[in-house]
Order: structure tokens, then sequence, then C-alpha cells
């Protein structure tokens, strides 16, 4: 058993097929009063914008339902002036890590607007003053984590950035299935393998610990058991219901655990090459499993008895390859890229991402060190 570090966030957490019908009992509970929420048009488009105000009345004083993809920061400071003005007392994300990464974002704006200062938490479990609700809407698990990335615009040059604060984590997240029958089979795909890939990666991260290994472990049984089945057929609640717990437990084990080498290359991938976040997932992480084989064997064995693979009479390093082979073969049944060229990335600027890659700290985190460049330009290579 290794020694280990969990920190617990006070987070209410109301799951189930029409659990977003009771916001208003459970927003009542922490007597918010004066609400922000935050989504895109499509939520207005669909009635769920109506709904939710009908539901909270003048507890919500505004709806902004123009979030863009990635957090813009201009976004962020038009919000921020409406917020001020409104006085708002809580905000509320509904949709994808878009929709609760800026909610996030006003939070802590807020808070630094209050104060004068930056907002950094003084002890790791203190709590926002505004806090974050999300409704979560894919499977990205934002919902779960003290994280967000905005994106800041100079000129031509776009920077995505990652903020970290324990007070943002959500304190409330409400997860309804039935929100996610509309959700498109692209962003089911891509995110879905994103909340799988937590999952692997929380499993053999080099700070897990035992609450992490269980909840990635339950992550991979219940998005083993139903992520292809909501790609092929989204109106299906009980699979849809089965993911979004997958991508729940997904988001508690990434929440407290450093991801390794596949989440710092796809980054890398989405920063540099321009290769979409599922993209990238979906054509990384079968290539990465089998590199990190030797070292995580143990740990990819498990996964693999979580993903119902039968083991018996296989060794470690069997069973792990053979999970591998299941992430590849689930790609394929879901139309996913499965190599680089196929997303537009030049092989020859291979090199140059292999060298992004080795500076990044989430890639030295990787459970497998590291020892060269060259080892990160034959792992692209073959995802080439
Ligand atoms: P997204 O929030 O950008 O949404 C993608 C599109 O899907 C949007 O047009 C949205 O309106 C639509 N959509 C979302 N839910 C829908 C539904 N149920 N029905 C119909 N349409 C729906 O995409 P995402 O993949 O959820 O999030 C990506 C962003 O989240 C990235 O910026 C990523 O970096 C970030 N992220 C953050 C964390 C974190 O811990 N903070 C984790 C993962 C991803």
């Amino acid at each position: 058993m290794k020694d280990f570090q969990y920190l617990f966030s006070a987070q209410q957490v109301v799951f189930g097929p029409g659990s977003l019908s009771k916001i208003a009992e459970v927003t009542e509970q922490f007597h918010l009063k004066r609400m922000m929420l935050f989504t895109t048009k499509g939520f207005r488009t669909r009635g769920y914008v109506d709904s939710i105000e009908n539901m909270l009345g003048e507890r919500l004083v505004v709806a902004y339902d123009q979030v863009q993809p990635h957090v813009q920061d201009f976004q962020v400071r038009e919000a921020l002036a409406i917020a001020e003005e409104q006085q708002i007392d809580a905000v509320i994300g509904l949709g994808g890590g878009s929709a609760v990464g800026i909610a996030k974002a006003i939070s802590l704006a807020l808070e630094e607007k209050r104060t004068g200062s930056p907002a950094k938490a003084a002890f790791p479990t203190e709590q926002p003053l505004i806090p974050v609700i999300a409704i979560p809407t894919t499977y990205a698990g934002s919902e779960m984590t003290p994280v967000y990335g905005i994106t800041h615009e100079q000129g031509t040059i776009k920077r995505k950035i990652t903020v970290k604060d324990v007070k943002i984590t959500p304190k409330l997240t409400i997860y309804d299935p039935e929100l996610t029958l509309e959700l498109p089979q692209g962003v089911t795909a891509g995110s879905g393998i994103n909340a799988f890939a937590h999952c692997i990666e929380a499993l053999y991260s080099i700070t897990k610990n035992p609450l992490s290994t269980a909840a990635a472990l339950g992550g991979i049984r219940s998005i083993g058991q139903s992520l292809v089945q909501c790609v092929v057929d989204g109106r299906s609640l009980a699979a849809r219901t089965e993911m979004l717990n997958g991508s729940f437990l997904a988001g508690v084990a990434l929440s407290n655990v450093d991801m390794g080498l596949h989440h710092g290359i796809c980054h890398v991938l989405g920063g540099s090459a321009g290769v979409s976040h599922g993209d990238a997932n979906s054509i990384m992480l079968s290539h990465v499993m089998r590199f990190n084989l030797d070292v995580t064997a143990n740990e990819l064995a498990l996964a693999a008895e979580a993903m119902g693979i039968s083991t018996v009479g296989m060794s470690a390093e069997e069973a792990g390859a053979a999970s591998a082979d299941r992430v590849a073969e689930w790609v394929k049944q879901m139309n996913l890229p499965s190599r680089l060229r196929d997303v537009g990335v030049d092989k020859t600027d291979i090199p140059h991402l292999a060298k992004v890659a080795f500076e990044s700290r989430t890639v030295r985190n990787n459970p497998k060190r590291i020892e060269n460049v060259e080892q990160l330009e034959q792992l692209l290579q073959a995802a080439w």
C-alpha cells in the first residue's frame, strides 16, 4: 500500500433522470437568491432555459446563453460586468466543459473584485463565496474538478491557460441523463472517450489513492458498458444514464490525481496542431496504453477486467494489451479517427510536437519515465 493524500471537496451531487426538476428545491437549501445561468444557444432553443427560468422564478436574475467553446476571455469580461451589476450570488453552468468553465471563471473573478486581490484559496478546503452549480450535459468532467481553461486572444495569437483553485469546484452538481439524449454523436464519442481516458490515467497515476482507484474502476465498468451504445442509439435513456454515471466516476477519479502522458500529449496536439480534444483522445489512448504497458501492466489488467474482458489464463501484460486493443476497437466502432494523418497533422511537425510534449509537466508526471524526446517521436509516428 502506497502513502497517499486526498482532498475532499464539500459537494452535493444529485443524480438521476429528471433531476433537473429538483433545481428549485436544492438551490433553496443554499439560500441562493440571485443566480446567473451560463449556457449555449441550443439549450435556449430546446426550451431548457425557459424551463429553468420557470422553476427558479425571480431567483434567476440573468440567463447568459451565448457561451462559446473553450471559455473566451472577452466573454468572461462581458459576463463579469453583468454579474457585478446584477449582484449575483451564484453561477450555474448548464452544458459541457465550456459552460461550466465560464461559470467557474466568473466565480473566481467576482471573488477577486470583491477582495481586490488574487483569489487563490488560502486553505485547500476553503469554499467559494459565489458558489458554482454545474449541470453537465457532456462527459467532459469539469463539474467535479477545481480547474478551468481560459482562452486569451492577442492579435492573431490564441493561448489557452489553465486555472486551478479548489474554491471553484462546483458545490452542487445536477446530473440529469435526460439532458444528454440529444447530445450529438461526435461530442458523445469524443467527450466519452475523454472520460474513459481520465479513468485509465487515474488508475496508473503517480498520485493515485484508494478512492481514485475505486472511482476509476467503476467509471471504466460503466463507460465500457454504455459508451458505444450511446453513440449508436443516443436516445437510449438506460445507456445515457449508465454513461453519465461513468462520467461522474471519471470526474471523481480525475479531480484528485495527476494525469500522465496521454493527457499531456493530447493537450499538445490541441494547442500546437489544432486537433480537437475528442479526436486527440481517440487517436492516442490505445498507443499510450501500449507504451506504458511494461510499467503499468497490473493497473491495465484491472482495467481489462472492468471492461468485461475475460482475462483468465492471461499474464498481466497480456490482459493490459487486450484492454488497449479493446479501446482501439471502440474507436473504430464509433467512427472516430484513429490516425493523426486523418486529422490534419503534418508528418514533418512530429519532431516539434514531440519536443513540446517532452517539456510538458503532465507528460513528465507519467508513471513510465520519459527518458528522451525520441521516445515521444516514435509514439507520435506510430499514431500517425
Ligand atoms: P463544449 O462544452 O464545448 O460543448 C460542445 C458543443 O456541444 C456545444 O455546442 C454545446 O452546446 C453542445 N452540447 C453540449 N451538451 C449538449 C447536449 N446535451 N445536447 C446537445 N448539444 C450539446 O464541449 P465539452 O467537450 O463538454 O467541453 C470541452 C471544453 O471543456 C474544453 O474547453 C476543455 O478544455 C474543457 N474541459 C475542462 C475540464 C475541467 O476539468 N475543467 C475537463 C474536460 C474538458
